[in-house]
């Protein structure tokens, strides 16, 4: 995929990287004008300033070698920035989470066939465990001092523990109104929790300009954002991979920054070129909340650019209101067939209790907002009911409990007797 020589890396300051320490990745590639640099610690195109994305010259790879790999993201190696001998440093080791048959809740919704791709279970409880794995990787190759991120919590949570376990400093600046159990789960791992007063783009902001100012400061989603955003490529590997090494036929992703939609399309594209999996049409479906939909809103009025909003949502993991990736989730949302919904706060706390109560899965409310975006798109007719189709729930819902609390009835209070247990009319 690129004619850049391999060999060591030297960075701007002057760190050389080991030989393959980015595995079969071969040079950073922009996504507007395809011009290629080396691997290193950058983001953005020296040409135009377009974001950077890895590019690969991939060796043949067997269904039967990823089989044989350990039962987390790393058993996708060959297709990651990572050195081979990945499993011998200190990570979170997230990935490889349970696809749910969601027969309930298909029945409820008339879809003949649905899955649930479970990421709450991951080492963090979200996603955003696969994504630091590999932006992790990147930093110790770059030998950065500390370990940070913005974040809407989640992505803190998981940069905190993975920085704990591989024993680097880390930093999370989360915006000051986040919810307190996202706050709390991320001062346990680390004392260097900062909480900005603004929203997260303000948080992103000030992030740019600490990456611009410290030298070895890797934030996972800033200066190493290409290095991370492969991790969500796993999400579709694991996908194809259980469903017996074959693509579905639609897709219900939640949208924040848009990075995990379009790497889920990229994953798929990649094992249709290995050989891995059967080519064959699917489409992709963004998830917002109407409170932050930048991208819903583009791709209804037939935009090509995505005009920035102020977030006011529950859905708070979601809540991005300048989307880094939103005008490449439209591009794959467009190409493949698929739509961006929104859908309210209401309707978010209904999704959790739809998902939660036919199929035991207790979500936060990013994935109440894919499940109800989900019920949207059926009742819209935009989503065929008859077609193979896995919804991605990301986050946990123990996290933001408040969202559903006043949602689900009180606990009946009584005396511990017989009598007083038939009188309050459970049974
Ligand atoms: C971060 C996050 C997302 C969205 O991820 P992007 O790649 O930024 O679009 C979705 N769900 C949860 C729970 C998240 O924490
Ligand atoms: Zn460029």
């Amino acid at each position: 995929m690129s004619s850049t020589p391999t060999g060591p890396v030297v960075t701007d300051s002057g760190t050389v990287v080991r030989d393959g320490a980015f595995g079969n990745a071969r040079a950073l590639s922009c996504r507007e004008c395809g011009h290629q640099v080396p691997l290193g610690p950058h983001y953005a195109c020296p040409e135009c300033f377009g974001p950077l994305e890895i590019a690969y010259d991939f060796p043949a790879v067997t269904r039967e070698q990823i089989a044989a790999g350990p039962r987390n993201i790393w058993r996708y190696k060959a297709l990651l920035p990572v050195p081979d001998d990945i499993e011998s440093s200190p990570n979170t080791e997230p990935g490889f989470t349970r696809l749910l048959q969601a027969r309930n809740l298909g029945a409820a919704l008339g879809i003949d066939t649905l899955w649930v791709k479970d990421d709450s279970t991951n080492p963090t409880n979200s996603f955003k465990d696969r994504v630091v794995a590999c932006a992790l990787s990147a930093a110790r190759e770059f030998h950065a001092k500390v370990f940070a991120c913005p974040s809407t919590g989640n992505l803190a949570n998981a940069v905190a523990a993975a920085g704990a376990r591989a024993g680097i400093k880390t930093v999370v600046l989360i915006p000051a109104d986040l919810e307190k159990p996202k706050q709390v789960n991320s001062a346990v791992y680390t004392d260097s929790l900062v909480a900005v007063e603004g929203n997260y783009d303000d948080v992103n902001r000030l992030a740019s300009e600490i990456a611009g100012e410290e030298e070895g400061w890797a934030f996972v989603n800033v200066n190493v954002r290409p290095y991370y955003a492969e991790g969500s490529k796993t999400l579709g590997f694991e996908i194809a991979e259980q469903l017996g090494w074959r693509l579905p036929d639609q897709v219900v992703i939640p949208v924040a920054s848009g990075s995990q939609l379009t790497k889920v399309d990229k994953a798929f594209r990649e094992l249709v070129a290995l050989g891995l999996v059967e080519d064959k049409p699917y489409r992709i479906f963004g998830a917002q909340a109407e409170g932050c939909s930048p991208v819903a809103a583009a791709f209804r009025e037939g935009h090509e650019v995505v005009r920035p909003v102020k977030p006011d949502t529950i859905a708070k993991s979601l809540a991005i209101g300048n989307p880094a990736d939103g005008v490449y989730v439209l591009d794959v949302c467009r190409r493949t067939g698929g739509a961006v919904e929104s859908v309210t706060d209401d309707e978010i706390r209904e999704g959790i209790l739809l998902l939660a109560r036919n199929e035991g899965i207790f979500t936060e409310t990013a994935g109440g907002t894919t499940t109800a975006v989900l019920r949207k798109l059926v009742e819209t007719g935009q989503l065929d009911p008859t077609l193979e189709t896995v919804i991605i729930n990301t986050g946990m819902g123990l996290k933001t409990l408040d969202a559903v609390a006043d949602s689900v009835g009180a606990a009946a209070t009584i005396e511990p007797s017989y009598d007083a247990f038939t009188a309050a009319g459970i049974v």
